[in-house]
């Protein structure tokens, strides 16, 4: 702590503050300096006068929150805030998802956003940083939630999808406009069938594509969509379209999930999918604990999800930890993750 007793970094009601640096951490009410750890709206807010983030995440921002004073760095490159060094570390959450790294006067702390720590082959893979004080998401903070390798979800998905081409259903596949989307790509271009795109992940596509991402070919859905181009292929669409109107153009289809909480046994037959591919870009039970241990911090922070459960486990393992009540979380990404979560 510094001389003046005043935390590096406190938790205030706009958001994470450094009031030696004067900037906040993905601050949920506009303010003069923000640094932004990733694109998704609950950690991306519009409004603020001068925003931080990695090369990546800056088309993301001008997408999503319009014109706006915008200055991007690289991985682990310094600014500095009035004695403050500001730096980024991938999380490995979504193309150019940060973990941002503060130091003052030798004392560390590290704000992890969002993070998952298996590599998933688009976003910058995830790097431990050492630290003092670690502040850590915790949105799968629960033993349960153990992830499968990625290539063996690929694979459920790849066959799925030739088992709805082979009986003439249209495969639809639900998964956030951004990160998401992107990550299946792969998997789907891999079946060698048309793909096709809501406006909302087209848009996020095209401007990936526009900054240099090599990605394979989606097509927009519009209202001048031939329905036989879309028959028996693929199509991508964000979450809560599945329960809307949108959906009777592409007749017959299957419903696919791709989200971490379809790991919970009922949420596919809950949310009306004929399928649930067990996806996240978060991490798991083990990827969190490995995380935190990896950063050598003796004390550490919880925020969204299972930040109480998730604290207290840390506590009983002799690490110092405590839950910090946040506004994120509750994004696009993660409404019907939300509404798909256990009752506990
Ligand atoms: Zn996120
Ligand atoms: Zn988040």
């Amino acid at each position: 702590m510094p001389p003046n007793g005043v935390a590096l970094i406190e938790f205030t009601d706009k958001g994470l503050y450094c009031s030696q640096g004067d900037f906040y951490i993905d601050p949920w009410k506009a303010v003069d300096k923000a640094v932004i750890t990733h694109a998704h709206s609950d950690h991306a807010k519009a409004g603020s006068r001068y925003y931080l983030c990695h090369h990546f995440t800056k088309p993301l921002l001008q997408l999503r929150l319009g014109d706006n004073q915008y200055e991007s760095i690289g991985w682990k490159e310094t600014v500095i805030m009035n004695g403050v060094n500001i730096s980024l570390y991938p999380a490995g959450h979504i193309i150019g998802s940060a973990q941002v790294r503060v130091e003052y006067k030798g004392e560390v702390w590290v704000v992890s956003g969002d993070y998952k720590t298996a590599d998933d082959g688009i976003s910058t893979a995830f790097e431990p940083v050492a630290c003092n004080v670690f502040i850590t998401e915790s949105t799968f903070g629960l033993p349960i939630y153990k992830w499968k390798k990625q290539a063996v979800i690929f694979n459920e998905m790849e066959s799925w999808i030739n088992d709805n081409h082979n009986a003439g259903r249209t495969s639809v596949l639900i998964a956030y406009s951004l990160g998401k989307a992107q990550r299946i790509l792969q998997p789907l271009a891999q079946t060698g069938l048309p793909i096709f795109a809501h406006g909302a992940i087209f848009n996020v596509h095209q401007t990936l594509v526009n900054n240099g991402w090599d990605l394979p070919v989606i097509n927009r859905v519009t209202p001048e969509t031939p329905k036989n181009d879309m028959v028996r292929n693929i199509i991508i669409a964000p979450s809560g379209a599945e329960s809307s109107p949108w959906m009777k153009r592409f007749a017959p289809y299957a419903v696919g999930i791709c989200s971490g909480w379809m790991q919970v046994r009922g949420n596919v037959r809950r949310k009306n999918a004929d399928a649930g591919f067990v996806l996240s870009d978060h991490a798991d039970w083990e990827g969190l604990l490995s995380a935190v241990k990896e950063t050598g911090a003796t004390k550490v922070y919880s925020t969204h999800g299972f930040q109480s459960a998730f604290a207290r486990y840390l506590t009983e393992q002799g690490i110092e930890a405590e839950e910090v009540k946040t506004y994120y979380g509750n994004d696009e990404e993660l409404s019907t993750e939300e509404s798909a979560k256990p009752l506990l």
